[in-house]
């Protein structure tokens, strides 16, 4: 799968092209090129939404979690492109900028969707707590603590709140 083919599928891909043409100018065209081969796989992470690799500045694929609401799919490969544009026009220049910074917003407005940097998914969060596990639970005042992964098991820990040590499950 790559952006261009998810992006046609959802709808989107004419909207994405009008947008990248109408906003960047005489780049547009290597944006688009770059944007309509970029690789997307699915994600299985229940806390992002999406995610976007890149290697020396470059992008080199998209990460999406197909588990959330088609509507926030859109939004989230919206937000992921933003930031493969941000990438490509200011090349190098990564590093030293926040991720979503101002010259990433103005793109995600230029796309059309939320220049908050993280979307909620309901279906996620719900993925998410199903994932969870008992993982200890303190001997003082028995509070239980639920994890997605296990805890170190060589390493001892402690309840904040009452002192007491954890006995992990
Ligand atoms: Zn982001
Ligand atoms: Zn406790």
């Amino acid at each position: 799968m790559t952006v261009e083919s998810l992006a046609t599928e959802l709808s989107l891909w004419s909207e994405i092209c009008k947008s990248v043409e109408s906003f960047a100018g005489k780049k547009a065209k290597r944006i688009l090129q770059q944007l309509s081969t970029l690789p997307v796989k699915p994600s299985r992470a229940t806390r992002r939404l999406g995610s976007c690799s890149s290697k020396n500045g470059v992008p080199v694929c998209l990460r999406l979690q197909f588990e959330q609401e088609p509507e926030n799919l859109k939004q989230t490969l919206l937000h992921e492109i933003a930031h493969v544009c941000d990438q490509l026009t200011v090349p190098g220049g990564l590093k030293t900028r926040p991720s979503h910074g101002p010259q990433w917003q103005a793109w995600a407005q230029a796309l059309g969707t939320s220049t908050k940097s993280c979307g909620h998914s309901e279906a996620l969060n719900q993925l998410h707590r199903k994932r969870l596990k008992l993982v200890a639970v303190c001997q003082r005042c028995g509070a239980e603590f639920r994890r997605v992964r296990r805890l170190n098991r060589c390493r001892d820990y402690y309840h904040t709140a009452c002192g007491g040590s954890l006995r992990q499950i």
